[in-house]
């Protein structure tokens, strides 16, 4: 989703693949297949380039400080990055910022997971391994001290745990903003994004009914995280809303981000464009929406083998709705896609929106499977 934005900009990119058939290298002429942990693969791939920026956060931080040493601009750079790597130190830091966060806990033991609960409210607790989880993979909520005991039992070793309080939340929030290395920020509005099983499966752009101080808070969150390390690109921060009004971060991700998707379509300046804009540190474009409700839905893998089936009726049904899908092979729960429609009136715009998804995902239809029509 990138490549569409440095058209536009006429930016070429060199990209790093770890698959021939990664979404990525299907659109990104200049594509090599390599292993991005592979610090000779990394550097000899990086060589000449201005700007290396990510979709993922996992490239070891020390191969980044050796890119830098290179003469090549990562962009973010490995300080600001290691806090995306990391949940122990992402909390850490912004306990010293003193941006609000559930109350939580580094844990090596079952013992220390019960005596984190009986100071945080009590069970059930929210264990998550430090490094490595991704969409909802590593979260584990936790009823008592066996349950603890069995996730490190099954807890590869060495690798830290953070205990954190359930938050009885209303709804997730997400604030994401992007920065240039020039300090330019620009703050895309505040949405509320519904995961399902750890999943995020739908955005609302803006958020119904935020409170506008809760917004600019929000908003202020994601600034001060994004300023104060030193943030290049996109910045998400994930936030629950809690049911006695406060917010609480989550999480951050610094990359364009799912939250964002609804921008594509849904803003002036998509989160792609404006990423690539932050990190070649060019002025940033407007984040304002373009219309006053825009829904995202994602289209997860379901029966059909294959998506393009669903062109037919829900282009035909609304020509307004934008299909984006990723070249990704269709497995159960995958995200292998999302749509976006934009309005007016919300339950309308929601309403199109998840018709398109639910028919990509065939889990409505016309009666016949999508392998027959
Ligand atoms: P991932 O890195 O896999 O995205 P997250 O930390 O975002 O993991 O957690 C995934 C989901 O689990 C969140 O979106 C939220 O729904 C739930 N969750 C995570 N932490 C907490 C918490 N402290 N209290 C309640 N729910 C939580």
């Amino acid at each position: 989703m990138m490549q569409p934005a440095a058209i536009a900009l006429g930016v070429p990119l060199r990209l790093l693949a770890e698959r021939a058939d990664a979404s990525a290298a299907q659109v990104i002429a200049d594509a090599q297949v390599g292993d991005y942990t592979d610090l000779e693969v990394l550097r000899a791939w990086a060589k000449g380039l201005d700007v290396v920026t990510f979709d993922h956060e996992h490239v070891p931080t020390p191969h980044l400080e050796a890119l830098a040493s290179d003469g090549v601009a990562c962009r973010p750079g490995p300080a600001a990055l290691m806090h995306a790597q990391d949940k122990a130190v992402m909390r850490r830091r912004l306990a010293e910022l003193e941006v609000p966060c559930p109350r939580n806990r580094v844990v090596d033991s079952s013992e220390a997971v019960a005596d984190f609960a009986a100071g945080a409210g009590g069970w059930p607790v929210v264990l998550k391994t430090a490094r490595g989880g991704y969409d909802g993979k590593g979260v584990w909520v936790i009823h008592n001290p066996d349950e603890a005991a069995r996730v490190f039992a099954a807890a590869p070793a060495g690798v830290a745990l953070v205990a954190e309080e359930r938050v009885d939340f209303a709804r997730e929030l997400s604030a994401v903003v992007a920065r240039a290395p020039s300090g330019q920020i620009a703050a895309y509005p505040v949405v509320e994004s519904t995961q399902t099983g750890g999943v995020c499966t739908e955005v609302i752009a803006p958020a119904p009914n935020l409170d506008p101080e809760m917004a600019l808070q929000a908003q202020q969150i994601a600034i001060t995280v994004a300023g104060e390390l030193d943030v290049t690109g996109i910045l998400a921060v994930e936030l629950f809303e809690t049911r006695d009004g406060r917010i609480l971060v989550n999480e951050l991700a610094m990359r364009p981000h799912n939250t964002g998707h609804w921008t594509i379509d849904g803003a002036v300046t998509g989160q792609f464009e404006n990423h690539l804009r932050a990190v070649l540190d060019l002025p940033l474009g407007s984040p304002s929406a373009r219309a006053p409700w825009t829904v995202m839905v994602n289209i997860l893998g379901g029966p059909a083998p294959t998506l393009y089936d669903g062109y037919p009726h829900v282009q035909a049904r609304d020509p307004e709705v934008r299909v984006h899908l990723y070249g990704k092979s269709v497995r159960p729960g995958r995200k292998v896609g999302h749509v976006t429609a934009y309005g007016e009136d919300l339950a309308d715009v929601i309403q199109r929106a998840r018709h398109a998804s639910e028919w990509f995902e065939g889990k409505i239809g016309d009666g016949e499977s999508h392998e027959a029509r």
